[in-house]
């Protein structure tokens, strides 16, 4: 072939990175002849889905058939969780197909895209996918700095992606710094708050930390993204939602595949809002384990940022890597996130008591020789 397909490829997908997801528990074990590795890279519930939602699935039959193209049943229910009409919600194949639905449906070649340094990966994926330019602001203490992406901003500014709490930082933005955020953001220009972790965070470790859910009112501009994939359980199925006023959400279902969220992760997704229960235990497992992985960090002098969310980005204060790699070989798949700009840390799943154990032991082992060296 004469011609190069890196030639034929839209100019934005030239400038695309892969994303690099975590690597699955099945290959590290088969590479490194461990029996049971443990996985803490993608921020997935180690108590695993809801008995309820695997329950449910058992139960679905008619996979010849497509699924409900509207979702109504499961859009009836988020409705009702979050108190809205569901004309304001798109549902998604993970809300990472939300991210995707607002470039496609709003930014034009040459639109600028707006987010922070150390942001969620898929925000630049989304932008250049489509064209757009992605405009990154330095950060603030690891997190978002509203100031500076309200400066930002032009004519050709097109959205803003937030995640609150940041992955991979854990970093959180209060109600009243979104607030004043929001009332700045001039209309031409689409907010999103990804809120992939909220269901974690609760207002007494983390006081005045917003459900943006229950704002649609005052910013028909406001777009907020909630996921299956992290405290309920579900990551495998891919399934998520935005919210926002009907008129958004109009549009992102004009760019949506008509049948974006499958059968079973549809009817997974309805049963595991109703488990409470698991919620509340995959909330209380969290809150366990990030006080005992902080612990753990300060008797060793390891710096770390605090989070809000399932996860912490520790800092080795020297690059991260050759500790992942000794980790990996003893079964402890964490994350590295030097591809965040962040070459000094590696973030931790927080995982169960017995994972985060194994974590810490492994940990002091690869320090310890490390030490030696
Ligand atoms: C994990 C995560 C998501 C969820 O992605 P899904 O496609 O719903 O699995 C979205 N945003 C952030 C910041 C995340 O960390």
């Amino acid at each position: 072939m004469r011609v190069k397909l890196s030639d034929l490829a839209t100019p934005g997908v030239q400038k695309i990175t892969p994303y690099q997801p975590g690597r699955p528990a099945e290959e590290v074990a088969a590479e490194f002849g461990i029996s049971k590795p443990v996985k803490l890279a993608s921020n997935e519930n180690p108590l695993g889905p809801s008995a309820m939602a695997l329950k449910a699935m058992q139960a679905v039959h008619d996979l010849a058939r497509y699924p409900d193209g509207n979702g109504s049943l499961l859009k009836h229910k988020i409705a009702a969780r979050h108190d809205l009409d569901i004309d304001c919600i798109t549902l998604g194949n993970g809300s990472n197909d939300i991210l995707e639905l607002v470039a496609r449906a709003f930014v034009n070649p040459g639109d600028e895209v707006i987010f922070g340094q150390h942001a969620f990966a898929v925000y630049p994926l989304a932008t250049l996918a489509v064209g757009g330019r992605p405009v990154e602001t330095p950060a603030l203490n690891w997190g978002n700095d509203l100031d500076a992406m309200v400066e930002a901003v032009t004519e050709r500014s097109k959205v803003i992606f937030i995640a609150n709490p940041n992955n991979p930082t854990g970093t959180w933005l209060t109600k009243n710094e979104l607030k004043r955020f929001l009332d700045e953001v001039p209309e031409h220009v689409i907010v999103v708050i990804d809120e992939a972790y909220a269901e974690y965070v609760t207002e007494e470790a983390f006081p005045g930390y917003p459900d943006c859910t229950q704002w649609l009112e005052g910013y028909p501009n406001l777009l907020v993204t909630r996921t299956f994939s992290k405290i309920f359980g579900l990551a495998g199925l891919r399934a998520g939602y935005g919210v926002s006023s009907p008129e958004l959400a109009d549009f992102l279902n004009r760019v949506r595949q008509p049948f974006n969220v499958n059968s079973l992760a549809l009817t997974a997704a309805e049963a595991a809002l109703d488990d409470a229960r698991h919620i509340q235990k995959s909330r209380e497992m969290n809150q366990a384990g990030m006080a005992y992985l902080i612990d753990a960090c300060n008797k060793r002098g390891l710096g770390y940022i605090p989070s809000a969310g399932n996860f912490l980005a520790i800092n080795f204060s020297r690059p991260a890597q050759d500790i992942f790699e000794a980790m990996m070989q003893q079964g402890i798949i964490v994350r590295p996130v030097a591809n965040y700009g962040m070459p000094d840390f590696l973030r931790v799943t927080v995982g169960s008591k017995e994972e985060n154990s194994r974590l810490v032991e492994v940990l002091d082992r690869v320090m310890e020789k490390n030490a030696g060296m």
